[in-house]
């Protein structure tokens, strides 16, 4: 097995997560769009094709050799270490490496990655003139077709990479020995929390007990790594070494030993439930962002709805009706979805949303991008309310929220016979932005499964939300 850049990159982060990235041994996933458009950079180009590493490298060494092409996915290899580079040019003074990242900013980890890189090409007896990091550039919106002058900005890292040499040698010995060890055991560290969390989390955090220091809301991840360190693990460990929580932490901890029912700020929650009324309308919306903006006035990243799930009740004791939207995953569904929507919901709606940040910048935008939705959708922006709030401030609390108060954590604690588990396919935001940017890939009989998938996920939402409201004015005796 080969160590690429990747593999490399794990090593420095923990000596675990290098080897258990190196057994499971899965293609790392990379934004194919960056790589598109890095070539469209460097072109005319010849791409290297071979899936073999060692007929990819015979390819680059021929080209590098016979011709002064510029090359994709040029491969190099020295003793068991493997480059691939996604844009590479030729010069009179050496090769120019273009890497790009789908980030807007420049991260260490991208510049040790170009450590090794040059490790790797200098070493298989290259001369490296110039390794330029692309990374996102913030300020760019599509008009027409792309521009990677303009899309991306350009970070010349070749200095560092030749300075740290020496380190990237001895890293290297060290991670060629752990290849062929038994597996190996690590202190838990900061490395493991960073994020959203390493990805073998649940292997190494498996030996703590159900609900533990590393849960507690609020809770900063190095300072619940200072307790573990000092033994205090478990929730009854917190209180018996008296850790100084906050009123809402100790809620948390207490209600959970004690198994208490749930806390419930009265007048509070009342306060909320006081602004709400009839039409009211339960609303997600899906939105995909990706790298490299695909419509006209767009910039990176950008949220770009592509479906709504809408759950309504129009008076007080009625039935609860439902109505949704999904765009067709060709065309710029923002049109269609604005229409419907105004279609959907009367503009005396109250509208609830559950963290209404999304659902309001959606709104928004619809409102600057179509004029002829604008004041239906005007008029609907101030009364999405946002279902969020009392669980947020703490004023209901069940044991079973576990200290978070997002709707996959509070659904089952208040509604455990509703669960996202229960779906097929898609269960979060994420992949059902995935999901749908495949449809256009699929075969029909694909697309009509991942639609139906689709519509479950989001539907769930907004019936999750129904629910929820329900049970908060049950406990209130509304
Ligand atoms: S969870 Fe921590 S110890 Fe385990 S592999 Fe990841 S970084 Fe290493």
């Amino acid at each position: 097995m080969y160590i690429n850049y990747f593999l490399y990159q794990k090593g420095l982060q923990c000596p675990k997560l290098f080897y258990l990235t190196a057994q499971n041994n899965k293609p790392h996933s990379s934004d194919s769009l960056l790589h598109h458009y890095t070539h469209e950079y460097i072109k005319p180009y010849v791409k290297v094709e071979e899936e073999n590493d060692e007929e990819a490298f015979i390819k680059t060494q021929a080209l590098l050799r016979d011709s002064d092409a510029s090359i994709c996915n040029a491969t190099f290899i020295y003793m068991n270490c493997k480059a691939t580079i996604c844009s590479v040019k030729q010069s009179e003074e050496g090769l120019i490496l273009y890497i790009p990242k789908g980030n807007t900013k420049l991260k260490k980890e991208y510049k040790q990655q170009a450590d090794f890189l040059y490790y790797v090409i200098t070493n298989a007896g290259y001369k490296i003139k110039s390794i330029y990091i692309l990374t996102i550039n913030s300020s760019y919106i599509r008009y027409g077709s792309v521009d990677p002058r303009l899309l991306f900005t350009f970070h010349d890292v070749t200095m560092d990479a030749l300075d740290n040499q020496e380190s990237v040698q001895a890293k290297v010995q060290e991670l060629t020995a752990l290849l062929s060890d038994q597996m190996i055991e690590v202190e838990l560290s900061t490395n493991c929390l960073q994020g959203n969390g390493c990805m073998f989390r649940d292997t190494c955090f498996d030996h703590l007990v159900e609900h533990n220091i590393f849960d507690v809301g609020g809770l900063s991840k190095t300072t619940a790594l200072e307790y573990y360190k000092q033994n205090i693990i478990s929730y009854q460990d917190m209180i018996d070494y008296h850790v100084p929580l906050n009123p809402k932490q100790i809620n948390q901890i207490v209600s959970y030993i004690n198994q208490e029912p749930p806390s419930i700020n009265e007048r509070r929650v009342n306060y909320f439930l006081d602004q709400l009324y009839y039409p009211l309308y339960f609303l997600d919306f899906e939105t995909f962002q990706l790298s490299v903006p695909e419509y006209e006035g767009c910039h990176p990243y950008q949220s770009i709805p592509f479906q709504y799930s809408l759950d309504y009740i129009e008076e007080e004791g009625g039935e609860i009706k439902h109505k949704d939207f999904l765009g067709d995953g060709i065309h710029d569904p923002r049109y269609e979805l604005a229409k419907h929507l105004c279609a959907d919901i009367p503009a005396d709606a109250c509208i609830i949303a559950y963290n209404n940040t999304l659902e309001k910048s959606v709104i928004m935008q619809c409102a600057i991008l179509f004029e002829e939705f604008r004041d239906h959708l005007l008029e609907l922006y101030p009364h999405v309310y946002d279902l969020q709030i009392p669980f947020m401030n703490g004023d209901y609390y069940h044991r079973d929220m576990h200290g978070s108060y997002s709707l996959k954590s509070v659904l089952p604690a208040l509604c455990p016979e509703l669960s996202y588990s229960d779906l097929d396919e898609i269960h979060h935001g994420t992949e059902a932005m995935f999901g749908y940017l495949h449809l256009a890939k699929q075969t029909l009989e694909e697309q009509v499964e991942t639609r139906k998938n689709l519509l479950n996920y989001c539907n769930l939402d907004t019936y999750a939300m129904v629910k929820v409201l329900e049970k908060l004015k049950k406990d209130l005796g509304r």
